[in-house]
């Protein structure tokens, strides 16, 4: 790839921290966005003292004016958005609240809505650009207790393809990346469980995703070689959704 800018939301854990290095890593110039920037100044620190370029800028992904005025301080050319932030709840349906649905939906669904808009109003306006939307093996399969999460990652999925249409017209592609389980840090005690260890016998590479495994997908739908690909969902999870029933 040549050197482009990527702006990853939800980069100060997890996922995110870890595209943002990555990419760095490979010589282009990230923007990392999370709701504080207390670790995004510590981990574009250490990209700088690498070498890599790394600048942030802090926004509420859910919050409109927060999301416009996040998008007005990075300077120059967007090329990609990695549409990562998100978060999970664990709970059963009959015991969710309607404020802990809407904290789902609204981080989940209208935060890659409104970053991927604020995102391609640039890029429409630069000759075009690439969006990662990342979803989930949950918005294409359920499980317990994550009702809110897989209808949010199932939309985000439908919006990938919505606007795939939309905004070709512009060169923008958009595609959704869905991980399966990914070994980090906030869910490592879990699959150390027998809960976690079960779930782990049913992916039929019985290994957890790291988060290196995401990397070659990621480039491909980010390289502006791949000219024709828009709209498309590609799962990243060991076989999970081709687990045996
Ligand atoms: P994480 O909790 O480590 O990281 C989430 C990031 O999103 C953090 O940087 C957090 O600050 C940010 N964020 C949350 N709400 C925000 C808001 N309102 N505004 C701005 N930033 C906000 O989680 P993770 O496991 O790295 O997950 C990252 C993405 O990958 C999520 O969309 C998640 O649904 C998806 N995913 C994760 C897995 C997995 O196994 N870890 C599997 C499939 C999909």
């Amino acid at each position: 790839m040549t050197q482009r800018c990527f702006v990853v939301t939800g980069a100060s854990s997890g996922l995110g921290e870890h595209f943002a290095r990555t990419l760095a890593a490979e010589g282009h110039r990230v923007v990392m966005v999370a709701r504080s920037g207390d670790r995004l100044e510590r981990i574009a620190a250490e990209i700088r003292a690498a070498g890599g370029q790394a600048d942030y800028a802090v926004m509420d992904v859910t919050d409109a004016d927060s999301v416009a005025a996040g998008f007005d301080s990075i300077e120059g050319r967007i090329d990609v958005l990695v549409n990562n932030a998100g978060i999970s709840n664990n709970e059963p349906a009959l015991t969710t609240t309607a404020e802990g649905f809407d904290r789902v939906i609204d981080t989940n669904l209208k935060g890659v809505f409104l970053t991927a808009q604020a995102a391609a109003r640039r890029m429409r306006d630069g000759g075009g650009g690439a969006i990662v939307n990342v979803a989930s093996i949950l918005g294409l399969r359920v499980a317990g207790n994550v009702a809110a999460y897989a209808a949010s990652k199932a939309a985000v999925v439908q919006l990938t393809r919505a606007l795939a249409l939309e905004w070709a017209r512009h060169g923008i592609r958009i595609n959704a990346l869905c991980p399966g389980y990914i070994e980090t840090p906030l869910n490592s005690a879990f699959f150390a469980t027998e809960a976690g260890q079960a779930l782990i016998r049913r992916i039929p590479q019985r290994r957890l995703g790291q988060l290196a495994d995401l990397d070659e997908p990621l480039r491909l739908m980010c390289s502006d070689r791949a000219t024709y690909l828009t709209g498309a969902v590609l799962a990243v999870d060991g076989g999970h959704l081709v687990s045996s029933l």
